[in-house]
């Protein structure tokens, strides 16, 4: 171990809301932490949906994902947690004194008592249409996920797939779009029915067919093909903005080698968030057990309890739980702040 590396008390790989909530709870613990995220920025799988409106999360009026990202990233750096940003984890090594090390794939090493594994869905990329050469298109009209509802705005907008998604955006189009097509290869949508209902109230649904062919000029889409599924039908659609929705591709890299139990749902833990391998515990997307909730709620909850069972395996006469906020020692001076800005 080189000699100025720090030895964490915890470190948390991933940096969903699941991963940032952790590193709050965590600090507010008095936990020396770290957090050890993939990608170039904090936010997790919300990043595929930043234009969202979000309802479900308990005392927080609905809101725009990307702000609830602002929202969970600041509060996540309230005691100022390290951060590395742009390193997946890969390996776990033992050392004889019982601490471990996370290798990350640029090699470096990470140094650490404890570890919560919040690692979502993994690495997760957007399933790319299966059109040669329908990349050319992306820097222009081709998307795969929304950024800025107002560029579609009076557009003629084509979305191509039959999940939540896809249901969604066309949903959330509706109040932009000049007109809204739905191409779906089978016949039944996998989404809430509700969205199902007033997708089919709004928009043009062309089921079973499948998007075929792009024509465009340059890089801008003009035209489509959508083929029926059974007859092989083509029509041809003059539209603006093509929207993908075809799901997502995961990779846990080397994180489902380290010998956790798992399932398709997975990996399997107990009520305390503990993977069985020692001082590992993970919380969120990335865990399952009986009444999991697949909810950026259920992943707040989890890290709470993650967090908890991290600091009794490094001491267990410590407290099960953080106190509560509202009387929390560690908020005193903060509080005082706040009551002298308002
Ligand atoms: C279309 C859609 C809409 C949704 N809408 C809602 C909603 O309205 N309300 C709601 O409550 N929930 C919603 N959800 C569910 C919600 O997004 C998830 O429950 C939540 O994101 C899970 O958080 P997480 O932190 O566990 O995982 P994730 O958000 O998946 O984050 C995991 C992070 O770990 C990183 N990572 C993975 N592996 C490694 C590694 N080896 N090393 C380093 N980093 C790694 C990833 O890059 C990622 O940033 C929605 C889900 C979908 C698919």
């Amino acid at each position: 171990m080189p000699e100025q590396a720090e030895i964490y008390d915890v470190t948390i790989v991933g940096g969903g809301p699941a991963g940032m909530y952790a590193a709050f709870y965590s600090g507010m613990r008095e936990m020396r932490t770290k957090i050890i995220e993939a990608q170039e920025q904090l936010g997790g799988f919300m990043r595929m949906y930043p234009e969202k409106m979000i309802w479900d999360v308990g005392g927080v009026e609905p809101i725009r994902c990307e702000a609830l990202i602002a929202s969970l990233e600041k509060q996540a750096r309230t005691f100022e947690p390290t951060v590395v940003l742009g390193q997946q984890v890969h390996g776990l090594e033992r050392r004889p004194d019982g601490t471990m090390v996370l290798i990350a794939d640029n090699g470096e090493s990470h140094y650490t008592r404890t570890v919560i594994l919040c690692a979502g869905r993994g690495i997760t990329r957007m399933q790319r249409l299966d059109i040669e050469g329908a990349d050319r298109y992306e820097v222009a009209n081709l998307h795969y996920t929304i950024v800025n509802l107002e560029r579609f705005r009076d557009k003629h907008v084509l979305i191509s797939g039959g999940g939540h998604s896809a249901v969604d955006w066309s949903n959330e189009l509706a109040a932009y779009a000049s007109r809204v097509t739905v191409v779906h290869r089978r016949e039944k949508f996998d989404a809430l029915e509700r969205q199902i209902t007033r997708m089919y109230e709004h928009a043009d649904v062309r089921t079973p067919y499948y998007l075929s062919k792009l024509y465009g000029q340059g890089e801008q889409i003009s035209h489509v093909d959508l083929t029926h599924m059974e007859t092989g039908a083509i029509e041809r659609l003059e539209v603006d903005e093509v929207v993908v929705n075809h799901g997502y591709k995961r990779n846990y890299g080397a994180l489902l080698d380290w010998g956790m139990e798992h399932s398709d749902y997975g990996i399997i833990v107990d009520g305390q968030m503990d993977t069985h391998l020692p001082g590992v515990f993970g919380a969120g997307d990335f865990v399952t057990y009986d009444s999991k909730v697949r909810l950026i709620a259920g992943a707040f909850n989890d890290a709470v309890l993650a967090v908890n069972s991290a600091a009794l395996y490094m001491d267990p006469t410590a407290n099960k739980m953080a106190g509560v906020s509202s009387h929390h020692e560690i908020f005193r001076e903060r509080n005082r702040t706040f009551a002298r800005r308002n």
